[in-house]
């Protein structure tokens, strides 16, 4: 077994995802959470891109030293709308291993099924690590300004995860307190390494699928185990 611990790479994770779609990060979430049950580690490498940036990646190689990383010009890319992200695959050592192997496909399966585009299944050129959430929109339409809709939220944008804040988070803390699930910081609303902790103790306990994040089953249990004991 590895020493690389979920809540890690979770964390690693959010940084890297500031600025991403959040229908996009919790997609992101989904994935490493969902290939860690399969002993693949993700890292993610990379998410927002600006336009700025992508002009001076394609620059390089063309205009500038070094070699071509990119085919794509500022604005061109999923990357600069935050509908994108890049990732990397760890060792049991925590180490980034760019062996492809099944792993690679296993991952691209993941996220496929979650919903997500995957870059390995693209015929002309191949690009492993990157997966997209377009919401349907053409990079022409999000070059025009046009953006993903901000309302109706998808029943996998009602997952709860580490990094949320607010008070539906404080609502789920309170019911783990309630309990008896001790939370460092007590119902302060932020969904930190040990509501984490305390959240996949209770789907242990309960037998649910232990990712540490709050979807609607883990929610109904709560509930439900939270009005037995007020009565
Ligand atoms: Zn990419």
């Amino acid at each position: 077994m590895s020493d690389l611990s979920l809540d890690k790479l979770l964390q690693k994770a959010e940084n890297k995802l500031q600025d991403v779609h959040e229908i996009v990060q919790e997609k992101a979430y989904e994935l490493i959470g969902q290939s860690y049950k399969e002993s693949i580690f993700v890292s993610i490498t990379e998410g927002f891109r600006s336009i700025e940036h992508q002009h001076k990646l394609y620059s390089q190689g063309r205009t500038t030293p070094g070699s071509i990383v990119t085919n794509a010009k500022g604005g061109y890319s999923y990357h600069n709308y935050g509908l994108a992200f890049d990732i990397a695959l760890l060792d049991n050592d925590g180490r980034v291993d760019w062996t492809i192997d099944r792993r690679w496909n296993k991952a691209g399966e993941i996220g496929k099924r979650i919903g997500l585009e995957w870059g390995g299944d693209w015929t002309s050129l191949k690009d492993y690590p990157h997966f997209q959430y377009t919401f349907g929109l053409s990079l022409s339409e999000l070059r025009s300004g046009k953006g993903p809709k901000k309302q109706a939220p998808k029943a996998s944008s009602m997952l709860i995860k580490y990094g949320d804040r607010g008070n539906h988070v404080q609502l789920i803390q309170r019911m783990l307190i309630h309990l008896g699930y001790s939370l460092f910081g007590g119902a302060d609303g932020i969904f930190g390494s040990s509501t984490f902790k305390a959240v996949k103790a209770f789907q242990q306990a309960l037998y649910l699928q232990v990712d540490g994040i709050v979807g609607p089953k883990t929610l109904e249990k709560l509930y439900n185990n939270f009005n037995k004991t007020m009565f």
